[in-house]
């Protein structure tokens, strides 16, 4: 294993390459049938999926009623959701659908392994922010510990489709952990179709699927200190997801210059301030990078990338304050995928 300090270096050997690629449009279309690809708004962001074989409009329909099937169920807004009945039911035990269970179920082993970095009871934190607002505001000191005094994963029960909260004041957001369950769930619905190559994004949230005719796919990396696609590097692979979370997703500067994003720390449901801008997950399924961008950036660089070492078939880009990169040894070479590149940035 490579250490942090020789990651270092390695970070700075990418941005001078960056600088030089930068300018360049390297990314290239397949040649035979054009790609067709649909965008929504769902989820709170856009959804747009793109598919490169299997073209058909009622495919692309498809998937996008999937993604919205989904937001039914998953969405802690959307009255008569799973997620909105759990969370008035003021403790009583509620009937979910099995795919909600899922999801709870995957977010809950997250939090027992990241000790609590990740915790869907979020809610009555996240609440109290409202990064959409045109004047945002800093939530109060009381509020914030009096909803943090309700966030607690272990008072999530669920018992086959049945979830009950033990603490009635609890109340869960999947905003963490949805938009990756979905992306996997518009994979097999393409797969289902005869698709094999796609590009599924739910708002940042990329599933590069099968491969682009025969060849890698190249997905850029949010450079989390410019303007939105503003790649900061690339990564190549085959049928992976990449999830990116990162302070520049929503965001509010104070008059004062205090800057406040939407990745919070359970233990005082403000956001996270330890020298991490970003944290980029590949892996097989979605679900999993999701979670765990969430996960590793709270845990913070050291405890993220050890969580990350210690998982199968998982890799990581940590990018801090200082725009340097830090990643997992799968990243960089020697097992050739996936791979940081420089060379594609569009
Ligand atoms: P994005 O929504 O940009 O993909 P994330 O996957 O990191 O980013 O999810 C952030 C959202 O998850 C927040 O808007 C909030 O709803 C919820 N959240 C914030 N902090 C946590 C946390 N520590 N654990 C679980 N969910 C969180
Ligand atoms: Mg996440």
């Amino acid at each position: 294993m490579l250490n942090l300090s020789y990651r270092k270096a390695a970070a700075s050997i990418l941005m001078a390459a960056l600088l030089l690629a930068s300018g360049c449009t390297t990314n290239t279309q397949d040649s035979g049938s054009e790609p067709v690809s649909a965008t929504g708004f769902m989820l709170d962001t856009v959804i747009t999926v793109t598919l490169y074989d299997g073209l058909s409009n009622d495919t692309l329909d498809g998937a996008l009623g999937v993604v919205s099937k989904y937001e039914q169920l998953l969405s802690k807004t959307i009255e008569g959701s799973d997620v909105w009945n759990i969370n008035h039911a003021r403790g009583k035990p509620t009937v979910v659908n099995e795919d909600t269970a899922n999801v709870i179920n995957t977010a809950l082993k997250y939090s027992e392994l990241c000790g609590g970095a990740f915790d869907i009871t979020i809610g009555p934190a996240s609440n109290l922010w409202d990064f959409k607002s045109s004047t945002p505001k800093v939530p109060d000191a009381d509020e914030l510990a009096a909803a943090i005094s309700h966030v607690d994963y272990t008072k999530v029960q669920v018992e086959g489709s049945t979830v009950t909260l033990l603490d009635p004041e609890a109340e869960i957001d999947l905003g963490a952990i949805a938009k990756g369950y979905i992306a996997d769930k518009v994979v097999e619905y393409l797969a289902s179709r005869g698709v094999s190559s796609a590009i599924v994004n739910l708002g940042g949230n990329v599933y590069a699927m099968g491969s682009k005719g025969g060849n890698d796919w190249t997905v850029g990396l949010q450079d989390p200190f410019k303007r939105r696609e503003t790649p900061i590097a690339a990564v190549k692979l085959k049928n992976k997801s990449v999830v990116t979370s990162g302070i520049y997703e929503r965001f509010f500067k104070t008059e004062d210059g205090t800057f406040y994003h939407h990745i919070l720390d359970p233990k005082t449901g403000c956001s996270v301030s330890n020298g991490l801008a970003s944290v980029t997950i590949i892996s097989d399924k979605s679900i999993d990078g999701d979670a765990l961008t969430t996960s590793c950036f709270v845990l913070g660089l050291e405890e993220g990338m050890k969580l990350v070492e210690s998982l199968e078939g998982v890799e990581a880009i940590f990018i801090d304050d200082n725009e340097q990169a830090f990643m997992t040894d799968g990243i960089g070479g020697e097992n050739g995928i996936p791979y940081l590149t420089t060379d594609d940035l569009g």
